[in-house]
């Protein structure tokens, strides 16, 4: 059994390298869609896969991505400098945030958060199956755990800055780390 859980993010990033101009030479933004895949071999007391409900730290987490610059740690330190100065909201990252790159990290970050979570109505063998991020209406990228190869990080590079960490309710990085 699949079930399938939908967020939306406002991010904006450059994304170097690409063929498309418009893309690696200004800073620009998209509405995100991520779809957060979750299966299991049974269901739970509730005659569910899992509550969404338990899901409010991925709910948190993905929101840590509305509004903020996605920037990657190998830009020049004149841009990083302006980015940090005047942005409030950034996520340092050791990749260049394509949807690609995003959904492999989330895959990574949420399959953290479901392995410390604390099942306590039955459920079965609740794993995350697949991530699917949107970037436009028309394209996505979807990371399942045989993808992980492709793009080796330590979770630890992935940086919160003080404006997105101050409006956490949950301490996101232990359940994570
Ligand atoms: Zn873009």
């Amino acid at each position: 059994m699949v079930i399938r859980k939908l967020f939306r993010f406002e991010s904006a990033h450059i994304v170097r390298n690409c063929y498309s101009e418009r893309c690696r030479e200004n800073i620009h933004g998209h509405s995100y869609t991520a779809e957060i895949f979750i299966t299991s071999d049974k269901l739970d007391k509730g005659f569910m896969v899992m509550d969404f409900s338990l899901l409010y730290l991925v709910k948190e987490l993905i929101d840590s991505f509305d509004h903020s610059y996605l920037l990657w740690n190998e830009e020049n330190d004149d841009f990083k400098s302006f980015i940090r100065n005047y942005s409030a909201r950034v996520i340092e990252l050791p990749f260049s945030p394509t949807a690609e790159t995003i959904s492999i990290m989330l895959f990574a970050l949420i399959d953290r958060i479901l392995s410390n979570m604390e099942f306590k109505n039955g459920e079965g063998n609740v794993q995350l199956s697949a991530v699917r991020i949107h970037e436009t209406v028309t394209g996505y990228a979807e990371a399942t755990r045989a993808d992980w190869g492709m793009l080796p990080f330590d979770i630890r590079d992935i940086r919160f800055s003080e404006g997105i960490r101050n409006v956490w309710q949950n301490d996101i990085l232990s359940r994570i780390g």
